[in-house]
């Protein structure tokens, strides 16, 4: 039975590096010796300030790091950022401060190796670092997802596919969310973290993951050798059954989890989070679904007052679907796959899914 370790915690280093370093050592998978390469790979989605819940916490970053430090392995926090210079989300976030004077590098992630991550996706694309270290603590914002419903410790290694690869995945994927959760659930095989912590102390809830979500002070860290397990951990604690979440789902189909977890800790369910609304996303013969996903799933809009017009959604929308002039931008909801790239990368959170009027009426109907 997979353990899973939750520690009420707060953003004060003195609190937090004893907490991480007890978790790391409970967990009893992590194994770490001189001059042993760890990579650490926190979410660092897009330039924000700590107190925004984007991004992971640079403190508890920072006492994994030391952690390794400690048993004198070398540390590398990594990271491909859908949005912004790599610089900048690491002065922005906090990364820079909280780091000075030890000695870990940051990497942005740059170079991809082919892997074979198994059927129906073969050989993909993915960061050479995070594949080549001897190994890898994954360290994970806890996030809602438009798409997704959250972003927890399997999800956060999407980012271990370099750059503008990204929303090329999400297209081949298309708006099959079964298909792209079994593709997160993959990637995160084929990296196999030895250890995964979700930062879970100012969380995210509502239309996450990017700038449109809501902070939101929850006040524990979660951890174990099983990134399925914290995810389907975390799920409980939310109050939400595991397999509303799609890649608990996969996971499971792969039989890479049975959900038997053993949790140790300052676990509580919390019953008001409050999680995106989720459509079935498609339903019916296969020749009906462009026109229900035209007409009943959510579809991103924009709010004209917050837009800056940076061009940062058209340039990253894998569809193409983001028309924009001098004034405003809209959207061709024909080529939308709803994937909500654009929402979580909006540097001004000036993106919603907002529901349709017949989706509304029908998901009433069928909940
Ligand atoms: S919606 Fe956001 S990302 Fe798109 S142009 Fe406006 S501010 Fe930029
Ligand atoms: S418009 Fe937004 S939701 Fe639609 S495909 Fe582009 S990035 Fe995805």
């Amino acid at each position: 039975m997979e353990k899973v370790f939750f520690r009420k915690a707060e953003y004060d280093y003195n609190v937090l590096k004893p907490l991480v370093f007890e978790m790391i050592d409970s967990a009893g998978t992590f194994s770490v010796g001189k001059g042993t390469r760890v990579l650490i790979k926190p979410n660092l989605l897009l330039p924000a300030k700590p107190e925004t819940a984007v991004i992971t916490h640079p403190l508890v970053v920072k006492a994994a790091a030391e952690y390794v430090l400690e048993k004198g392995g070398r540390v590398t926090v990594s990271d491909s950022p859908a949005v912004g210079l790599f610089g900048k989300i690491l002065k922005d976030g906090g990364y820079r401060k909280a780091f000075e004077g030890l000695d870990v590098e940051f990497k942005e992630f740059k170079t991809s190796v082919e892997v074979n991550i198994g059927e129906p996706f073969g050989f993909i694309d993915m960061a050479k670092d995070a594949l080549e270290a001897d190994a890898v603590i994954n360290i994970a914002k806890l996030k809602t997802h438009a798409q997704m419903l959250l972003t927890l410790g399997v999800k956060n290694l999407f980012g271990c596919i370099v750059g503008l690869k990204k929303p090329e995945w999400h297209l081949r994927s298309g708006i099959d969310r079964e298909m792209f959760a079994r593709l997160l659930v993959s990637i995160h095989r084929a990296v196999s973290p030895q250890m995964t912590i979700v930062d879970g102390i100012l969380g995210m809830e509502g239309q996450g993951p990017g700038k449109g979500g809501i902070p939101r002070k929850i006040g524990v860290l979660a951890g174990g050798s099983s990134a399925f397990a914290v995810d389907v951990t975390i799920c409980k604690m939310l109050g939400a059954d595991p397999d509303s979440l799609p890649t608990n789902r996969a996971a499971k189909e792969l039989g890479l989890t049975s959900y038997d977890v053993e949790i140790t800790g300052d676990y509580k369910v919390i019953n008001d989070f409050l999680f995106p609304v989720q459509d079935p996303v498609t339903f019916g013969p296969k020749p009906v679904h462009r026109i229900l996903r035209r007409h009943l799933v959510q579809r991103p809009a924009a709010d004209k007052k917050l837009c800056k017009l940076c061009g940062e959604c058209w340039k990253y929308c894998p569809a193409k679907a983001i028309l924009h002039d001098k004034e405003k931008i809209s959207f061709d909801y024909d080529k939308c796959i709803r994937c909500y790239c654009c929402i979580e990368i909006c540097p001004e959170g000036a993106l919603k899914a907002v529901e349709t009027f017949p989706g509304k009426i029908i998901r009433r109907l069928l909940l």
